[in-house]
């Protein structure tokens, strides 16, 4: 068999992140106020600071304006939910990303559930939540839909057309990822399974699948031979393991080289579903701009 087609989802995010550029510029060249991303992370994890500073990055690359909020790890919920108090009612402000996870004192639920919905550029706010929940078959998505999700579902589309009545196994059931995959996939017509840690044999699961999403955080768990000829599988974990020299290496969650020989379509880690994710944050900023600005 053919070695999978690899999707670029570097290139992809590349794309995409030009078209919002573009889009940008057409708002302000309309006389309207840039697009605004305010981030804000609390505490100083080196992963989520890299986040951070490449969305804040990636926010003035495409011609946004971004504000930056960080917050000693003391901070008390109060204070964040005052920020977020200042954030929701600030007209420079479109979009708000609360950077994941919060210092175990502060309730994510909270904070999650005080940013203004139309602000909630990751789709984590309940009435987003529960509008992706209960969105009928083809019907738009006009509301903020959580970013790594949605990155895996247009590079699917981009890569196969229609999804309509394929097969589709979803790995992982966290409501980040592997829920509103699955919601997305049903969405566009497929027939969807949801795989998790207590799945009865997720080897067969897998096999029968015509579209795998792998979403676990555990390195190379998915093994070539769980895999359907001619899948198209998408990877979304990212795990760091150790390589030659006591160095690091990322890999995901699917044995790449064994699956390469078996599937269509495969996303690498890194380049496939990781670009991806801050393209849609900025895609689901301008979006919230436009709306907020009566397009
Ligand atoms: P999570 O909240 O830890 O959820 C993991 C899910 O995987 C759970 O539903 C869990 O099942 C399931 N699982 C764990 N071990 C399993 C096993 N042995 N067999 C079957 N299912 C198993 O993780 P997450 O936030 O969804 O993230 C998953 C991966 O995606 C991580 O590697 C993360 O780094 C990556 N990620 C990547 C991006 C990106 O931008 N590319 C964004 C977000 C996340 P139970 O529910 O039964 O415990």
């Amino acid at each position: 068999m053919a070695e999978a087609k690899t999707i670029d989802g570097k290139a992809f995010a590349a794309g995409l992140r030009a078209r919002v550029g573009a889009g940008v510029a057409a708002l302000v060249a309309q006389g309207a106020a840039k697009p605004g991303l305010a981030t804000v992370l609390v505490g100083a994890d080196p992963a989520s600071e890299v986040y951070v500073r490449s969305k804040g990055k990636t926010a003035a690359e495409t011609g946004m304006a971004s504000f930056d909020h960080r917050l000693p790890a003391e901070t008390t919920e109060v204070e964040l939910l005052e920020l977020i108090g200042r954030l929701n009612v600030d007209p420079a402000v479109s979009g708000i990303l609360v950077q994941l996870p919060l210092p175990r004192h502060i309730d994510t639920a909270h904070v999650l559930q005080a940013v203004d919905p139309a602000k909630d550029v990751d789709g984590f706010h309940p009435i987003n939540v529960g509008r992706l929940g209960s969105i009928a078959a083809g019907a738009p998505l006009d509301f903020p839909v959580p970013c790594t999700p949605l990155g895996c579902s247009m590079l699917l589309a981009d890569a196969l057309g229609s999804l309509a009545g394929r097969n589709a196994v979803v790995v992982g059931r966290s409501t980040l990822v592997g829920r509103p995959v699955a919601q997305l996939l049903l969405r566009a017509d497929c027939t969807v399974t949801i795989g998790h840690s207590r799945t009865r044999d997720l080897p067969a699961l897998c096999r029968a699948a015509d579209i795998l999403v792998v979403a676990i955080g555990r390195p190379a768990f998915v093994k070539g031979d769980w895999i359907r000829p001619g899948a198209a599988v998408i990877d979304v974990g990212i795990n760091r393991v150790p390589a030659a020299g006591g160095k690091t290496k990322l890999v995901g969650d699917v044995a790449f080289a064994e699956a390469l020989g078996v599937a269509g379509h495969i996303t690498p880690v890194p380049g496939g579903v990781g670009p991806m994710t801050i393209a849609m944050l900025m895609k689901n900023t301008l979006r919230a701009a436009q709306i907020q600005q009566g397009e």
